[in-house]
């Protein structure tokens, strides 16, 4: 038997490989929107970031997020993904 294998993505800002728990997916759905996806669970088109202000202005920055979903991100979508992102980390 091999020993569990733990589910690992890439952060689309410091392009570091982690537990997948351990990111916050981004997700594409059918009719365009981009929105968080603390639970893993929502249909369309993911990428995973840290939870951190810092990977979203890099992903940003190196337009990883528009890489992952083939579309444009508009700059509102940034600040909403941002705000989300504090919220999910009250330590920051
Ligand atoms: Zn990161």
């Amino acid at each position: 038997m091999q020993p569990k294998k733990i589910p690992v993505r890439r952060c689309s800002g410091c392009g570091e490989s982690k537990p997948k728990k351990e990111l916050v997916r981004v997700v594409r759905n059918a009719a365009g929107e981009i929105s968080l996806d603390p639970i893993g669970k929502k249909p369309g088109r993911g990428a995973y970031l840290c939870p951190s202000p810092a990977c979203l202005a890099k992903a940003r920055k190196a337009k990883r997020l528009e890489r992952s979903f083939g579309c444009a991100v508009p700059d509102e979508v940034y600040a909403q993904l941002e705000e989300q992102l504090k919220e999910e980390t009250p330590d920051v």
